[in-house]
């Protein structure tokens, strides 16, 4: 485990007070680990989880040659070109009742899908480009070639190859390729315990009466939406009055529970409260200055065991530090080998104005336009607070560190959270 003084002396240029997204993104992947831990569980209980080492395949898939159509299996060496070719049936393969017997020159199987291949067999012509006539089936000419509408044994996984990799998140389809092993039980990393709270003295928590100045918690909610998204085991502490007494016990108690501690507000350069004096006292903390827009303040480090989030107060800063920045990091700690979400490009309906020197996350809207290609859509207020733009968005349009501004009908790169987050 790493000081925050060993990784920045790592870093070329690191300074706390001006550091760019993607300088923050390097140190907190550097400062974390990933659980070594293990558990086996049960294939419905897989699903998300990451796994914990290379699943080799005890058998192959499919475990033997197979009939991709309903038609008729025959040795396709027989076919010549523009001739057709007449064949006598001999009777019918079904799926899970193999034919068993010979079949020589001259003769065909009716099969279907999913059927073993009789015996010095490769080929199916599919029924509807076959004539039958009692027991005679006609494939006409040129219809297909020798091999063709047969499934080799092995060809979706060999026995003995890795099916599935250490670190992959387990997926609708790992599941189903598991089972297709014949395998109900996985080994997958322990999951990542995370402890949240909110701070400030003028958050409420939802049940108390409104108060003059006042506004109700909504950071705990999205902090445990995405948490719980992700597959983290959540630690919920509510919100944490600013006290010191409070914010110390509030620490320790997430520090001896969690692998990581979120907590939102009290982080910014002129707060008053004692969220950042209590870090700074109980753990090794940097306190970020990050050139972009929403965010800007964070605090970082460890707090005991536990690394340490702290994230900006506003809302929707806190939805974007958390996709650029925890999310990468927590999925490392899980274990993940992916950490990134996807960045898709779209081309921006209108021009958006943007400062070089700074990344910015635009909430926005992608869409298929017109012509077929994705466009997208900034949502009209981008302030810091208004959660409503972050409810219409499917994405963040990220505008690079030194890109300036987006003219009309450019492309931009979009981070999707439509069904990740
Ligand atoms: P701070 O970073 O603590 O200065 O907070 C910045 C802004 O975010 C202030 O307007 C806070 O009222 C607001 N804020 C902080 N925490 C929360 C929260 N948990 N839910 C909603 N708004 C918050
Ligand atoms: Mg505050």
């Amino acid at each position: 485990m790493k000081t925050l003084q060993a990784i920045a002396a790592e870093l070329q240029g690191y300074d706390p007070q001006a550091l760019s997204a993607a300088g923050a993104r390097d140190f907190l992947l550097r400062l974390v680990e990933p659980v070594t831990q293990t558990e086996e569980v049960d294939i419905f209980s897989a699903l998300g989880r990451v796994l914990a080492r290379d699943v080799t395949s005890p058998i192959s898939v499919p475990p033997h040659d197979n009939s991709a159509m309903d038609g008729f299996a025959f040795d396709g060496s027989q076919l010549a070109p523009d001739r057709p070719l007449q064949l006598k049936l001999l009777g019918t393969a079904l799926a899970g009742k193999a034919w068993s017997g010979a079949v020589a020159a001259g003769e065909c199987v009716r099969i279907m899908t999913g059927a073993v291949m009789p015996r010095g067999l490769d080929t199916v012509v599919p029924q509807e480009l076959a004539s039958i006539d009692g027991d005679q089936v006609t494939v006409a000419a040129n219809a297909l070639q020798a091999g063709e509408n047969r499934r080799l044994l092995g060809e979706d996984l060999l026995q003995g190859s890795a099916a599935l990799h250490q670190g992959q998140l387990l997926t609708p389809a790992s599941l189903g390729l598991l089972a297709s092993l014949g395998l109900s039980q996985v080994t997958v990393l322990r999951r990542l315990r995370v402890a949240y709270f909110s701070t400030g003295d003028e958050i409420l928590s939802l049940g108390e009466a409104p108060r003059e100045g006042a506004v109700y918690d909504s950071n705990r909610y999205t902090v445990f939406g995405l948490l719980t998204r992700l597959g983290c085991e959540v630690i919920d502490m509510g919100v944490v009055r600013d006290e010191p007494a409070l914010l110390e016990a509030a620490f320790n108690r997430a520090a001896l529970q969690a692998d990581a501690i979120i907590t939102s507000g009290g982080v910014s350069v002129g707060a008053a409260d004692y969220t950042k004096l209590m870090m700074k006292q109980l753990g090794d903390v940097a306190f970020w200055k990050i050139a972009m827009r929403p965010g800007r303040p964070m605090a970082v480090g460890r707090i005991g065991q536990a690394v340490l989030f702290g994230l900006p107060g506003n809302p929707v800063a806190v939805m974007v530090t958390f996709l650029a920045f925890v999310r990468p990091a927590l999925l490392q700690m899980m274990g993940s080998a992916a950490t990134e979400l996807p960045l898709l490009r779209a081309h921006s309906t209108q021009a958006i104005r943007k400062k070089p020197g700074r990344t910015e996350y635009q909430r926005g809207i992608v869409s298929q336009g017109a012509n077929g290609s994705l466009q997208v859509q900034v949502t009209g207020n981008q302030g810091s607070g208004v959660l409503s733009s972050m409810v219409q968005a499917n994405g963040l349009i990220v505008l690079d560190h030194a890109q300036g501004n987006v003219a009309a009908g450019e492309a931009v790169n979009v981070m999707m959270f439509d069904g990740v987050i």
